[in-house]
């Protein structure tokens, strides 16, 4: 299903224009207008889930198939030495476009770009809290 309101939507569905550099019957992958490093791309499923919450269970298990594929093709042509996979779900995660996209993010070496976090420091205590939070 479309969502009528989605650029990633029509993105997705080619009713907007883009640098397109896979497509299949579930999903497109893109250029990055905004790109990080060179090659960086955005996987996008062509009907609308807002974010990982709302993917339904057979695109889940499609998306890293077809990063996996796309990654390697870009790999062999872009000849980078890495590459991030990065996947925001909601403002506070620093979502922009409400339509789940998966960030594949070429890394070279020496290319002086930092989206990694800094580690934090919690106690044992606050390890088992959150761990017993969310098991039990
Ligand atoms: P996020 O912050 O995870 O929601 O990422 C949104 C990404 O979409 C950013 O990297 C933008 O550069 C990119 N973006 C926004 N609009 C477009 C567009 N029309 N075509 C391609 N990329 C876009
Ligand atoms: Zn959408």
């Amino acid at each position: 299903m479309k969502k009528d309101d989605c650029i990633f939507c029509k993105i997705a569905n080619g009713e907007i224009p883009s640098r397109t550099l896979y497509e299949d019957e579930k999903f497109r992958v893109i250029l990055d207008l905004g790109p990080v490093t060179r090659g960086h791309a955005l996987l996008l499923p062509k009907d609308h889930a807002s974010d990982l919450f709302e993917l339904p269970e057979e695109i889940v298990s499609a998306v890293l198939t077809v990063a996996k594929k796309v990654a390697a093709n870009m790999k062999e042509k872009l000849h980078f030495e890495g590459m991030n996979l990065v996947q925001n779900n909601g403002a506070a995660a620093g979502q922009t476009v409400g339509h789940f996209h998966l960030h594949m993010i070429p890394r070279y070496e020496k290319d002086g770009k930092n989206i990694n976090w800094v580690p934090g420091n919690p106690t044992q205590e606050e390890l088992d809290a959150v761990k017993n939070q969310i098991v039990g």
